[in-house]
This record gives structure tokens, sequence and C-alpha cells, in this order.
């Protein structure tokens, strides 16, 4: 589904009186509520034995992650909702990984190594970072999916900036709530604090487990801040060390 075609069938919700769509977790185990994310059942039109009746909620099947996710990124298009499209981003940096994966990271915002490659977590902080996720956690990159709080890059990698959080995150949500991880670990101060709505400085929040939006969130360092303080990965090994005992339970 393109823009166009999420427009005009948001603008056909609109019209049969629906009011907004909601975010909240309580929301995903609802069958009626499956029908938000449906797609023609083309298997049972192909067959031949039910023909295709769009718009009944028989012939329908849930979309699949990977196209709700696509769908999000669809939405997203070559987004100018905030200043950020004006200050020298070269592309948005959706997210990559598993779209069903029980492990998710979330940092804070594209770096320039990120901006050019649309991928995140690619510069020296990544490379870190996949040495966590595959030397620590013993599981490929691939399986685990990561993205930032905002999509696109701030000019001279300053911090992001309220309006832009504001703007951005409810994308990052929809991509928690399609993907439904077990654990999210939150990476560093900016992502920890904007996640959990704390200014709790990251040394307080981590070591910590909180429930965020049906999963379990683990704060811990920012593998940028782990470049310049390597003593610190020992904490962070206890992080993972939790977040492997989570993903077991
Ligand atoms: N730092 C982040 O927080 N995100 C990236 O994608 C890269 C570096």
């Amino acid at each position: 589904m393109d823009r166009n075609d999420l427009i005009e069938h948001l603008k056909f919700a609109k019209d049969l009186g629906v009011e907004g769509v909601s975010t909240d977790p309580a929301w995903r185990e609802r069958d009626d509520v499956r029908s938000v994310r449906l797609q023609p059942d083309i298997d049972g039109a192909a067959g031949g034995e039910r023909p295709a009746q769009p718009g009944r909620y028989e012939n329908m099947i849930p979309l699949a992650p990977v196209d709700a996710l696509a769908a999000v990124r669809a939405d997203i298009g070559d987004c100018t909702r905030c200043k950020l499209h004006t200050l020298g981003r070269k592309q948005i940096v959706f997210g990559v990984g598993n779209p069903q994966a029980d492990l998710m990271f979330v940092g804070e915002a594209p770096g320039a190594d990120e901006d050019i490659q649309g991928i995140p977590f690619v510069g020296r902080a990544g490379q870190l970072l996949t040495d966590i996720i595959e030397k620590g956690l013993k599981m490929p990159r691939s399986d685990v999916y990561i993205a930032n709080v905002i999509k696109c890059r701030p000019p001279q990698n300053r911090n992001p900036e309220p309006d832009e959080v504001e703007t951005c995150e409810p994308f990052l949500f929809q991509q928690i709530d399609i993907i439904k991880p077990k654990v999210i670990v939150a990476l560093g101060k900016f992502g920890a604090q904007t996640l959990l709505r704390t200014l709790d400085p990251i040394s307080r929040l981590r070591g910590r487990v909180f429930d965020y939006r049906g999963a379990k969130l683990v704060p811990t360092f920012h593998p940028a801040y782990l470049l310049r303080n390597p003593s610190s990965k020992r904490e962070v090994w206890e992080d993972m060390k939790l977040v492997l005992k989570l993903l077991n339970e």
C-alpha cells in the first residue's frame, strides 16, 4: 500500500465514522482489532471456492508484520513533517531486521554513516552494537530489529529536539506495536529517557526492567558511550545477561 492508498483508506474509514487508531498495546490481542490490519484473501479467491469479497472480514487475512511495516514506511514517505528535512538529512533511516523479532534495539537518531547508507547502527558505534548482538548474545544481527527514536540525522549529530521527537516517535511506536518484541533494549540516555518519559539519568535507569507497550524494556549504555568508556562494557554485559533471561522466560 503506498502513501496515497493509505490516505484514501484512512479517509474512507473516517467517512465510516472511525475517529482514530489506538496504539494501546492492550488492543493487540483483541480479535476485532485484527480487522484493522487486513488484506484480501488472495488464496481464497484463486482457489475458486470463495470468490474474493473485498470489504468482508471473512475473506480477509491479517496483514503480515513485514507488510504492516512497509505501510508505516510508505506513510512516512519523503518526510517533511519536521525541520530536519531542511537541515541536511540525506534520507530517512527507518529500521532494519526481523519484522517479528523477539528482541528490538532502540537508539537515538541516525549519524553520518547511517544517513548515507539508510541503515541504523552501521558506523563505529554500530559495529560495537553488532558485536554485542553477535558475540555477546550469540544471535545473528538479522534476527533482531534495530530502529531509532527519530528517523533523520540531526545536523552535527546534535541531540534531537522536543518537536522532532514528538513528530517522529509515533512511527517508532507503530514499529514496536507491529513487531511486538518480548524485549526492547533502549540504548543510552536519550533512547531510554524518551521511551520511559523520564529525566532520570541512564546510570539510574540501567540494571532495571520496565513494562513498556507489552514488552520488557531494558535500558543500557549507548555503544557510542562505550567507545569512549570501555570499562562500562562490564555493566552492558550484565544488562545483556538480563536480556537473555527475559527472552527465555
Ligand atoms: N547512534 C544511534 O543512536 N543510532 C544510530 O543509528 C547510529 C548511531
